[in-house]
């Protein structure tokens, strides 16, 4: 009997008993898409990921000025589109341009580049996508959803989303509860518990924690772990998270060394969290000769759970390949 994919996938995702015996059993999040090839939170992005089958999108989450859940990595919009040129006059004191400060009208008129440093105008990741190449643009939280929920309805396949609140003080400051607005239009596309296609997760435990008790959310949801956070928090975590998403730097130190597993991850595990690290970049692994090296280090030699990636097609290809 054919076992549907969706069923495969949350079987191995919420079963935090069972051991992790196939490669299968480890997932692969498009960091901000296939953010390796194309500007990052673009359509073009996802789309590409979703052909590349990661098994989740990520979206980061930031509001516009009229309350509209932007898909983009910062509260500030000049590190990866034309605001400064489009917009001179919409700085704040610290010369910055605020997500929150534009209306969603406004934010669709700007163009969006590669990520460049909003000083020198220098791209982050040189050999990546040329900066200030052919044209993209900002979205909305529903774009994205209605567009991957689309293809799943075309391509017969189960990709989920995996949103990322951000900054929930900030947004609390300018007066807006993005939780909330998060979580409404993610219960108006259907995803409301764990057996729904979607991952929630935030950097800030005191909203996840909200998310979880006050907002009474039943999805499964990942804390986030800010560099050098330690394994001490995980007792904490474990209470209203079902996973932890440390940054794979974190991991390699936190660890007794490259072969010899690693506290955090073991420790979560023994609490029934699984373990998303973020991330794993082709062109970024200052610890390992080779990318390879790193996805073996992460995903086998610490035995992770999933790793958010800026090159699903490797990273998949790489796991479906792997002997262990
Ligand atoms: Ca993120």
């Amino acid at each position: 009997m054919f076992k549907p994919f969706s069923i495969l996938l949350l079987s191995f995702l919420f079963s935090c008993q069972m051991p992790l015996e196939k490669v299968s059993d480890k997932i692969v999040i498009a960091h901000r898409g296939a953010s390796g090839y194309l500007p990052e939170h673009t359509m073009e992005s996802k789309a590409m990921a979703y052909g590349m089958n990661a098994h989740f999108i990520e979206q980061d989450l930031v509001l516009s000025k009229d309350g509209i859940p932007i898909v983009i990595h910062d509260i500030y919009l000049d590190e990866v589109t034309n605001v400064q040129e489009l917009f001179p006059d919409m700085s704040r004191s610290d010369g910055r341009y605020y997500v929150i400060d534009f209306t969603y009208e406004q934010i669709k008129t700007l163009s969006v580049f590669e990520r460049f440093d909003h000083k020198t105008k220098k791209p982050v990741f040189p050999d990546r996508f040329p900066y200030n190449q052919s044209t993209f643009k900002l979205h909305r939280f529903q774009d994205e959803i209605e567009m991957i929920q689309g293809l799943n309805k075309s391509s017969g396949k189960t990709i989920g989303i995996y949103p990322e609140i951000k900054a929930p003080s900030f947004h609390r400051n300018e007066g807006k509860d993005i939780s909330k607005i998060v979580l409404q239009i993610l219960s108006d596309y259907g995803y409301t518990d764990q057996e729904d296609l979607c991952i929630l997760q935030c950097f800030d435990p005191t909203e996840l924690q909200r998310i979880r008790k006050d907002l009474s959310s039943e999805l499964f949801l990942t804390q986030l772990m800010e560099f050098p956070a330690g394994a001490e928090d995980l007792d904490n975590y474990a209470v209203y998270a079902n996973a932890i998403g440390p940054s794979i730097q974190q991991l390699i130190l936190a660890g007794t060394g490259k072969k010899e597993g690693n506290k955090i991850v073991d420790k979560a595990h023994e609490l029934g969290l699984k373990v998303h690290a973020y991330t794993f970049r082709k062109d970024e692994h200052p610890n390992f000769e080779s990318y390879e090296d790193l996805l073996q280090f992460g995903f086998y030699d610490i035995n992770l759970d999933g790793g958010f990636t800026d090159f699903p097609d490797i990273t998949v290809q790489y796991l479906k390949e792997s002997p262990q």
